[in-house]
């Protein structure tokens, strides 16, 4: 069996490197932080053993998967308006244009597509715009019927005579025009599609950290990770069943967030697997992880983390 230990850096190593770097990067905060009065400044008179005052070993798991991105989305979607709708709508046309670069692109995803546009014959009306419909004036007969009062002769008798006229609502049709409620008169509907813009394609590397400390840093250290890789060392598993049972031994210690990391990144690394448009690209890679709680003589709380062996190793910090 070979040893599956990685040798986390010691906190002077990371300390120093620590040091060095915020040395070059602001020496006038470092002198104001560390120095003494009358004292000249130096550098080796920092030591870990005084500033830093606490310590915890936490894990990072890393990798990488590609993914064609781009296509947004496959779904569609179907508007079916009034005409003064239409007319109110934005339409987009990407005909002989050809693929869109998503970077440039200002507006949304899905858009009402001109082409796309239809028109729709009103099925309540057949594309009338009205409805034919019993005059109710007359009851459908076109005709008003009423009775005359006729008084004859010198008794005048009362007599009634038949009266009838053109009704004056249908103009003797018998037929009234109701506006159809479906189409309002306009006879037509119209019908678009709402579908995605058509992005460029562009297959990208994605990276995944998954951390037990609670940094700030989760984003920088991934995309650190993404471009330089080679110059942390980790050790590399091909499957999470193999870092599950091997991660404490490897590491030489363990808490319940690294156990805890471990399952969500594995969850994670998951669905990436299941998900047909990435493909994982990298080994998984557990990291050591120190997290260094320090304080200045000043007071200034700040802390200092490490990733990876003592080998290779990178160090983030809010100083
Ligand atoms: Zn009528
Ligand atoms: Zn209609």
């Amino acid at each position: 069996m070979t040893d599956v230990r990685i040798k986390t850096p010691n906190l002077d190593e990371i300390f120093e490197k620590w040091k060095q770097r915020a040395a070059r990067s602001d020496k006038k905060k470092m002198e104001k932080q560390f120095g003494t009065k009358g004292a000249i400044f130096s550098l080796d008179a920092i030591s870990a053993a005084e500033y830093v005052k606490d310590t915890q070993k936490e894990a990072a798991i890393y990798f990488a998967f590609k993914k064609t991105v781009g296509e947004v989305t496959k779904k569609t979607d179907e508007k079916t308006v009034l005409p003064p709708k239409v007319a109110r709508e934005m339409f987009y046309s990407f005909k002989g244009k050809g693929k869109i670069n998503k970077d440039n692109w200002k507006g949304d995803d899905m858009v009402a597509m001109y082409e796309t546009l239809k028109t729709i014959p009103c099925k309540n009306c057949n594309g009338k715009g009205y409805i034919e419909a019993k005059c109710r004036t007359c009851k459908g007969t076109g005709k008003i019927e009423e009775k005359l009062q006729v008084l004859t002769g010198e008794e005048q008798n009362k007599e009634e005579k038949p009266f009838s006229y053109s009704c004056g609502v249908c103009f003797g049709t018998g037929t009234n025009n109701d506006q159809c409620k479906d189409c309002g008169g306009y006879k037509n509907l119209y019908k678009y599609q709402i579908l995605p813009v058509p992005f460029k394609t562009v297959v990208t590397g994605i990276p995944v950290l998954h951390s037990s400390a609670q940094t700030k840093y989760e984003k920088e250290i991934e995309r650190d990770l993404h471009q330089m890789i080679e110059e942390v060392e980790g050790i590399r598993f091909n499957d999470f069943k193999d870092l599950e049972s091997k991660a404490e031994p490897s590491l030489g210690y363990w808490n319940k967030n690294i156990k805890k990391t471990i399952s969500s990144a594995s969850s994670d690394h998951k669905t990436y697997s299941k998900d047909k448009e990435a493909q994982i690209t990298t080994q998984i890679y557990l990291f050591p992880m120190i997290q260094m709680f320090c304080e200045t003589k000043k007071g200034t709380k700040f802390e200092i983390y490490s990733l990876g062996s003592a080998n290779k190793f990178m160090i983030y910090s809010n100083f």
